[in-house]
C-alpha cells in the first residue's frame, strides 16, 4: 500500500491545532505530501477531540463519515485527544479504522503511518502510550505553532495538574510540561520575522508555566523575555489563565508592557463557593474580587473574557442566582457559558443532584441574556473612541478585524467600511456597537504589508 498524500482534519481547540500542524511538519518532512480533499489521499488522519460530549461527538461523526467513504486503498487514522481517552472504545464506534494514536505521542505520527502501512490486523493498530511527552526532547523539532493570518497561536505547556472535578483533560493529556524557553522563544524570533502580528500564548493553563521546571511567576518571566526577544511584535495575548495564579508580578509585567495586551481571558467556572467546592476549584472569591480589581487598576481599559458551567450537579437556583449577581456586579467584557457536560470517570459524575438538561438549557439562556446586555453596554462605551484593529479579512467595500478585546474564534470583531490590507494593524474610530462586535472608520490608511511569509523548514534552534 502505498502512502503519498495525507488529509489531516483537525477538531477541538487552538492546542489540538498545534499538534495537527505539527504532525503535518513531521509528514511533510518525511515525503508525505498534504492534499485539502480526503477522495485525493491515500492516508486520513483526524485529530479528535475528547474534552467534552458534543466535541466527543463530532469527532465520532467525521470518523464514521471518513470511514463509510473510504476506499480500499486508503488508510484511516485516529488522532488526538479522544484515542488518548477511548482507545478501544472508539474502534467500536467506528469500524473501518486502522489506527489509533494517543495524542501525548502526537509526535510517533510517521512511526504509526509506517506501522500502519504493512499491519495486517485483525484489530487496528493502537498507539497509545500514556506516558507525558518529554516535551523538549520528543517534539522532533517541529514549531510548536499554528498560523492565523498574521496571527499565531504559541503553545508553551501542555498537560494540566489541577484536580477540577468535572474535567477530563488531565486524565487526556497528563499533567502540565512547560516547554523550555528557548524554544519558545526562538519560535517566536522566527514568526516575528515571518510577519506576525499577533502571538497568542496558549497552554491548558499558561498561568502553571514553569511549575514543573521548578519556576515561580514563570508566565511573567516568559512574558519579560519575550517582549525582549521579539520587539516589534504589536500585540502578545494571554489565553486561559487560572484562578489563584494570577500573580502581582503577572498583573505588574502585564501592566508595564505595551506589546502585552491588556486582555486576560480567566475561565472563573461559577461564583458560589459550595459550587466552586463541589467542582473542586479555588473558592477564595475574595480573590477573585480583589484581583479584578487590581487587574483593572493597574490596567483601566483591560478586556476580561471568563467562563461558566451552568446547572452543575447540586446546582440549586439560590447559587445560579449568586452567580448572575456575581456577574451583574463584575461587569465583564466576554462570558462564555457552558451548560454542565456529564463526563463519565471524573469526579462530578458521581455527585448526586444532576439537573435536567432543560434546566441547564434554561439557567445558560438567562445567563446569556444578562450578559448580552453587558456585553452592549461595555460595547457603546467603546463609540467614538480609537482602536487598533488587525485586519484579517477584506471584501465587497468592507473589511473585518480584531481589536486588542478581541481573541480569535471566541470573542468579536470590528467592520470597518472600507476594503484594507490583510494583515496590517489600522486605527480606527468606533462608530457604533453591537452585542459583540464594533463598527468604524479608518482614521489613515496604512501601507500594504508582506503577507506572512512562513517557511516551515528547519528544526528551531
Ligand atoms: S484547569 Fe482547565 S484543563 Fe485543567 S483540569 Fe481544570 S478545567 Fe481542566
Amino acid at each position: 500500500m502505498s502512502f503519498q498524500r495525507f488529509f489531516l482534519l483537525s477538531l477541538g481547540c487552538a492546542k489540538n491545532t498545534v499538534d495537527s500542524e505539527s504532525m503535518a511538519q513531521l509528514l511533510r518532512q518525511a515525503g508525505y505530501e498534504s492534499v485539502a480533499e480526503p477522495e485525493q489521499a491515500d492516508l486520513l488522519i483526524v485529530n479528535t477531540c475528547g474534552f467534552i460530549g458534543p466535541a466527543r461527538e463530532e469527532s465520532v461523526e467525521m470518523l464514521r463519515e471518513l470511514a463509510a467513504g473510504k476506499r480500499a486503498d486508503q488508510t484511516l487514522i485516529a488522532a488526538g485527544c479522544l484515542s488518548q481517552l477511548w482507545g478501544e472504545a472508539l474502534i467500536r464506534q467506528v469500524p473501518g479504522l486502522d489506527g489509533l494514536l494517543g495524542t501525548r505521542r502526537w509526535m510517533d505520527i510517521v512511526e504509526v503511518v509506517e506501522r500502519v502501512r504493512g499491519w495486517k490486523g485483525p484489530e487496528p493498530l493502537y498507539h497509545l502510550p500514556d506516558e507525558a511527552a518529554t516535551v523538549g526532547q520528543d517534539e522532533r523539532g517541529t514549531l510548536r505553532v499554528a498560523l492565523q493570518g498574521a496571527s499565531a497561536y504559541l503553545k508553551i505547556a501542555d498537560g494540566c495538574r489541577r484536580p477540577c472535578a468535572f474535567c477530563t483533560i488531565p486524565r487526556i493529556k497528563g499533567p502540565l510540561v512547560s516547554r523550555p524557553p528557548e524554544r519558545i522563544l526562538a519560535e517566536a524570533r522566527r514568526l516575528a520575522d515571518a510577519g506576525v502580528q499577533e502571538l497568542i500564548l496558549i497552554a491548558q493553563d499558561t498561568t502553571d508555566y514553569g511549575h514543573d521546571l521548578g519556576m515561580k511567576d514563570g508566565l511573567a518571566w516568559l512574558l519579560e523575555q519575550l517582549v525582549q526577544a521579539v520587539p516589534e511584535v504589536p500585540w502578545i495575548r494571554v489565553m486561559y489563565a487560572y484562578p489563584g495564579y494570577v500573580t502581582p508580578r503577572l498583573i505588574e509585567v502585564m501592566a508595564q508592557h505595551e506589546q502585552i495586551l491588556p486582555y486576560l481571558d480567566i475561565p472563573l467556572q461559577h461564583a458560589h463557593p459550595a459550587v466552586l467546592r463541589r467542582m473542586r476549584r479555588p473558592a477564595n472569591l475574595r480573590w477573585v474580587y480583589d484581583t479584578i480589581a487590581r487587574l483593572r487598576e493597574a490596567m483601566p481599559g483591560i478586556a476580561l473574557r471568563t467562563t461558566f458551567i451552568v446547572g452543575y450537579p447540586g446546582e440549586t437556583e439560590a447559587e445560579f442566582q449568586a452567580l448572575l449577581d456575581f456577574v451583574e456586579e463584575i461587569q465583564f467584557d466576554r462570558v462564555g457559558v457552558f451548560p454542565y457536560s456529564y463526563e463519565p470517570g471524573t469526579p462530578s459524575a458521581r455527585l448526586p443532584g444532576h439537573l435536567p438538561e432543560a434546566v441547564k438549557a434554561e439557567r445558560r439562556d438567562r445567563l446569556m441574556a444578562l450578559q448580552q446586555q453587558i456585553s452592549l453596554r461595555r460595547q457603546q462605551s467603546f463609540v467614538g473612541r480609537r482602536l487598533e484593529v488587525l485586519i484579517e479579512g477584506q471584501g465587497d467595500g468592507l473589511s473585518v478585524g480584531r481589536s486588542y478585546r478581541d481573541a480569535p474564534e471566541v470573542d468579536g470583531l470590528v467592520f470597518i467600511e472600507e476594503e484594507l490590507p490583510v494583515g496590517t494593524m489600522v486605527p480606527v474610530r468606533i462608530t457604533g456597537a453591537m452585542v459583540y462586535d464594533l463598527v468604524g472608520t479608518v482614521e489613515a490608511v496604512p501601507q500594504a504589508r508582506e503577507r506572512v511569509q512562513w517557511v516551515e523548514t528547519g528544526t528551531t534552534s
